[in-house]
């Protein structure tokens, strides 16, 4: 068996999802975690959103809100695995779905490398991981359908992994002709690698590729760009934009952008769904 079952004397650890950002865009499943958390863990932003969403639920529990820096996720991750053991109802939030480039992952590499004096607590855990909207969905939903046929996601983060790997699978998805979206494309201590990406798509990919810079989805300083890839400049993203590459067939119909389903269906597709 791969799942044991939990012990129900210990806590409880759910690892949440809130979304791009509007409260809206949180699923009722999540609201109802942050319901009936003592404990909820993440990066502040995420703490002060979570904090937003229980009291607009007017929850009657008081919680615990452990904030911490962006850059200590194995720690955070840790702790909550801690506070659960101790059998606190805890509550860990990620921005858009916990499983994509988020702390679902951090919470199961440290129960891998946990102690061991508490290695088979941790695994006897009650865990559950909730799905959010990840930002790629929320941009591509904004755009139109520039993810509607075959598509591939990127962290362009080098923190985690080198560039030379970056750059392979880049060139090898643009090969197979898959649209792609790109997380955590451009940060200032690092403004460098999304040059780097515009050079080696503009290497692999025709001038009239389309790109959608999709900023701060579902918040109030949103702002998508729809541009060609020979208009894009790197200034177009920074660390709130996910940006969406479309794959040759990608085209404009009005103000929307999308992806045909059927893959080498010529431009003219005057026929399709209407009645013979
Ligand atoms: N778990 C998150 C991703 C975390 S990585 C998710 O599933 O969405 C952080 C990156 O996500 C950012 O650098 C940016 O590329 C993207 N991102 C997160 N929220 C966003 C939003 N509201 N609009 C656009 N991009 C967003």
């Amino acid at each position: 068996m791969v799942n044991g079952s939990a012990n129900p004397a210990a806590g409880r650890l759910t690892i949440a999802g809130l979304g791009p950002g509007a409260l809206a865009q949180v699923t009722p499943e999540v609201a109802a975690a942050l319901q009936h958390a003592t404990d909820v863990v993440g990066y502040l932003p995420y703490v002060a959103r979570a904090q937003a969403l229980w009291q607009q639920a007017g929850a009657a529990q008081p919680v615990a809100w452990h904030a911490s820096d962006n850059r200590v996720e194995l720690d955070r991750a840790q702790q909550a695995l801690a506070l659960a053991a101790q059998g606190r109802q805890v509550v860990v939030v990620s921005s858009g779905d916990p499983g994509v480039f988020a702390m679902a992952s951090a919470v199961f590499e440290a129960m891998e490398h946990a102690a061991p004096a508490t290695s088979a607590a941790w695994q006897a855990l009650d865990v559950q991981v909730l799905p959010g909207i990840t930002a790629m969905l929320a941009a591509a939903a904004r755009a139109g359908a520039p993810l509607g046929h075959d598509f591939c996601c990127i962290n362009l983060s080098d923190n985690l992994k080198p560039w030379p790997v970056i750059s392979q699978r880049v060139r090898l998805a643009a090969e197979a002709d898959f649209a792609m979206a790109f997380y955590n494309p451009r940060s200032r201590s690092r403004p460098e690698g999304f040059v780097r990406l515009l050079e080696l798509l503009r290497a692999h990919c025709e001038p009239g590729r389309l790109l959608v810079f999709a900023r701060a989805v579902s918040t109030p300083d949103e702002q998508l760009t729809v541009c060609t890839l020979a208009e894009a400049a790197p200034e177009m993203a920074d660390m709130r934009t996910v940006v969406l590459v479309g794959n040759s067939t990608t085209r404009r119909v009005g103000r929307f952008t999308y992806t045909p389903r059927f893959y080498g269906v010529p431009a003219d597709t005057s026929s399709l769904g209407s009645t013979p």
